[in-house]
């Protein structure tokens, strides 16, 4: 059978997704790159926000265009809109959640598990190919912040297994995967629901101990729990230097309404930490603006404390009621011509702060994870990848080296992001 895997979202949704190519191919099925002609489509939903969802929604559509036989719907969308099948054309399966480890039994009318241990992981084809693997190594949430639709979604946390996940990441390695990203909807959490008494930091010196993953990255990190050992972990220089840390709001009176576990000065001690122990971290975050009552006094005193935070990147979300969370609830529609110009307001000192973050790299050295490649006409390749720290890196080598790990002198700041030269 000929399957396309279609995702939205984050990078959760990006690691079951990869997970599942996995399991089917070993029950020996073909992973193609577009739903045209493939007899099953698979798309992996996300709900976290109106624009996420629409995506979802609109995926189905284009792969029903396309011809796919069969469309299956899984992911948090999926799981909160039980009539989402009926909404959409071509739709013949919908997978909550919380069925979704099932999805290949469900579709090839088989208990068999699929033992994934002896088998390379191999990139998804196509234009999501990916020298990095994202490995889910948690799931849920038990906290209540109340603008949040993905914990409805995913239930209560529970974390995988540290043997489980190294197995993943094997079989990353044995695939090519130069890096591993370890992803979760609360990283931080993880080890909470076990019994051995361990943490994130635990499963992650387990994972670097045991493999010989070249570079280790850990996505969005909820800003609190994390342990005192936490910091240890970039003793090991295959520790990517980059915490997604989402503040959502630098108003405290925001973040209560919002339940979240911090507090502006919690957040700047937890910063001042970070980069204290790892120099050169790249602090990435998301923001949320236009929550139910943000008084123009408290988007202000966001905006200050996001200036002085001095994020190397973010994403701004302007707030969407999701139907079942406690904020959708709550008094107090922010205008929508406000919610926009206090998005731009805030997009704009992200802007700032990110090209600073870029400029203080110039004439510096980076090791660079190429990404993507072309050959121009003159012979020579034009690479594009990631730094360590999170920087977008362009260069020029006579040779395409993909997937490879480079020394880089940075030279100049352009449109498309940092440029610079290979160090041989
Ligand atoms: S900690 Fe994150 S996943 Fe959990 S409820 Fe809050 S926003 Fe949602």
């Amino acid at each position: 059978m000929k399957i396309f895997l279609d995702t939205v979202g984050c990078r959760l949704n990006q690691a079951e997704i990869e997970h599942l190519a996995g399991e089917f191919r070993a029950a020996g099925h073909t992973i193609v790159d577009s739903s045209k002609g493939a007899d099953l489509v698979i798309i992996n939903t996300c709900a976290v926000t109106a624009a996420a969802a629409s995506d979802s929604r609109q995926k189905a559509r284009q792969a029903y265009r396309a011809g796919a036989e069969k469309i299956l719907l899984t992911g948090c969308l999926a799981t909160l809109e039980q009539d989402l099948g009926e909404q959409l054309p071509g739709v013949y399966k919908l997978v909550t959640n919380q069925d979704k480890a099932r999805i290949p039994a469900l579709v090839l009318h088989s208990e068999q598990e699929f033992d994934l241990e002896p088998l390379a992981r191999v990139p998804l084809p196509g234009a999501r190919k990916r020298t990095r693997a994202f490995i889910k190594v948690q799931d849920g949430c038990d906290n209540l912040c109340t603008f949040c639709v993905t914990r409805i979604a995913r239930g209560k946390a529970t974390s995988t297994p540290k043997e489980t996940v190294l197995r993943d990441v094997h079989s990353a390695l044995a695939g090519g995967a130069q890096e591993v990203v370890l992803s979760g909807v609360h990283l931080g959490s993880w080890g909470n629901d076990l019994l051995e008494g361990e943490t994130l930091t635990d499963l992650v010196q387990f994972v670097l101990a045991n493999s010989e993953v070249r570079r280790l990255r850990l996505s969005s990190t909820e800003p609190w729990g994390l342990d005192d050992r936490f910091f240890t972990l970039w003793e090991d220089e295959r520790m990517c230097r980059h915490l997604h840390l989402p503040l959502q709001s630098g108003s405290g009176t925001v973040l209560k309404r919002m339940l979240r576990h911090t507090t502006p000065e919690k957040f700047r001690q937890l910063v001042h930490k970070a980069r204290a122990k790892i120099p050169g971290v790249a602090i990435t975050t998301d923001l949320i603006v236009g929550f139910p009552g943000e008084t123009d006094g408290e988007f202000t005193e966001s905006l200050r404390f996001v200036e002085e935070m001095d994020f190397a990147d973010g994403h701004v979300f302007k707030y969407s009621a999701r139907a079942g969370t406690a904020a959708a609830r709550l008094p107090g529609r922010v205008h929508g011509k406000i919610a926009q110009e206090r998005s731009r307001m805030m997009r704009d000192v992200l802007q700032r702060s990110a090209i600073s973050f870029s400029e203080q790299h110039i004439n510096t050295e980076l090791f660079v994870l190429w990404e993507s490649s072309s050959q121009q006409g003159d012979g020579n390749w034009l690479l594009n990848g990631l730094s360590d720290n999170y920087l977008h890196i362009g260069g020029l080598a006579e040779t395409d080296r993909c997937n490879k790990i480079d020394r880089v002198k940075i030279q100049a700041l352009t449109s498309d992001g940092l440029y610079g030269e290979i160090i041989l």
